[in-house]
């Protein structure tokens, strides 16, 4: 299995997306999961496609691209005297607390690029990976992000919305859905990235999602943003000319269901044949439905499902094969086929209309 394939197992989405980037659909990626053990896998595959790529984490902060970039940058690079060689790829590295970033700004000014400084000295305290094309794509990136930073980060409420806007633009995201994020922000303050599956509920929609919304890297504005939508088939159409087995893997992953629990517990489920359950999996199919009776759950969808990927390391403990009964909107009761370990989850005063369900995709 190559590199690319393997990640669209673990990262469809991402695949999806660091593809448009290459074919120029799109400016940039985030990345925004851990990666662990792929994060040398990741490195290879960025050097082997001649991206380049702007690091945080934790520190210091780095510029990467290809060795094999380096001739036609070499006039630009020369301007970066702390730069270091590696075998397979070079890096710039800035430390924020020897104000290099100030010296990054100011080489930026030799170039065709705006004047900057970067107030505080600090992008993003999170950990974060962003990739480009090449070395423009990514100064017009950063140059943004420091743009909306440096003006915006002190910011009134008004100006926190052309913060988002900017952002908005340099990521490229429709702008129908950048303003509802910034309307929805304002009205709810946190949980804003809600609204886009309160609409999928509103409108009855949790079992037919056009799957292009999935492939985006935004919270669409709602479950019919045609811009959202367009951007999705762009990029599904760029990845099936670029690989068509890539393409295939990352529809396969992206049609299977979501486990919507909540906003930070959603999982990608593999649904398992029932012929393949052996005396195990029924002895803990009784169990099962034994501990909803008991905890007074109406199950009205059941599956034997594999949760393989976790987009966090917190959330591993939902790897595993599991009895899943769902009680859309109200619980979630989950059964470990192997471990014999429960997750119950029931809705509660805080919970969300979109909560505790499970989300299908058409095609
Ligand atoms: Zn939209």
């Amino acid at each position: 299995m190559t590199t690319l394939e393997n990640f669209a197992h673990k990262y469809p989405a991402f695949v999806a997306q660091l593809v448009a980037v290459i074919k120029g659909r799109k400016p940039v990626v985030r990345i925004d999961f851990e990666l662990h053990d792929d994060y040398v896998g990741l490195i290879d595959l960025l050097v082997s496609l001649n991206l380049v790529w702007f690091e945080h984490s934790p520190m210091p902060v780095r510029i990467c691209y290809s060795s094999s970039l380096q001739k036609s940058k070499e006039i630009k690079v020369k301007a970066y005297p702390w730069y270091t060689e590696t075998e397979s790829y070079r890096f710039l590295r800035f430390f924020t607390h020897l104000s290099e970033y100030e010296k990054f700004w100011e080489y930026l000014t030799e170039g065709e690029l705006i004047p900057l400084e970067l107030e505080g000295g600090d992008l993003n305290s999170s950990f974060e990976t962003v990739i480009a094309k090449d070395f423009e794509g990514l100064m017009n990136f950063l140059t943004q992000y420091a743009v909306a930073k440096t003006h915006f980060a002190k910011a009134q409420q008004s100006e926190v919305q052309i913060f988002d806007r900017i952002l908005g633009t340099a990521f490229g995201y429709p702008d129908c859905c950048t303003e509802r994020f910034m309307v929805e922000r304002q009205r709810r303050r946190s949980r804003e990235d809600y609204f886009y599956y309160e609409t999928i509920i509103e409108e009855g929609l949790e079992n037919s999602i056009p799957i292009e919304l999935r492939a985006v890297a935004h919270v669409p504005c709602s479950v019919f943003c045609q811009q959202s939508i367009n951007l999705g088939k762009e990029y599904f159409s760029e990845l099936k000319d670029y690989d068509f087995k890539v393409y295939d893997i990352v529809i396969k992953e992206l049609m299977k269901p979501t486990l919507f629990i909540d906003l930070w517990h959603q999982f990608s489920v593999t649904e398992l044949n029932h012929k393949f359950v052996n005396y195990a999996a029924e002895k803990r199919e009784k169990d099962f439905l034994n501990i909803a009776k008991t905890e007074a759950i109406e199950i009205k969808e059941a599956m034997l499902g594999r949760i393989e990927h976790v987009p966090f390391q917190y959330l591993s403990d939902f790897i595993g094969v599991w009895w899943i009964g769902v009680d859309p909107g109200n619980a979630i009761l989950l059964y470990n086929l192997e471990t014999g370990e429960k997750k119950l989850y029931k809705k509660h005063k805080e919970s969300n209309i979109a909560d505790l369900r499970f989300f299908r995709y058409k095609l």
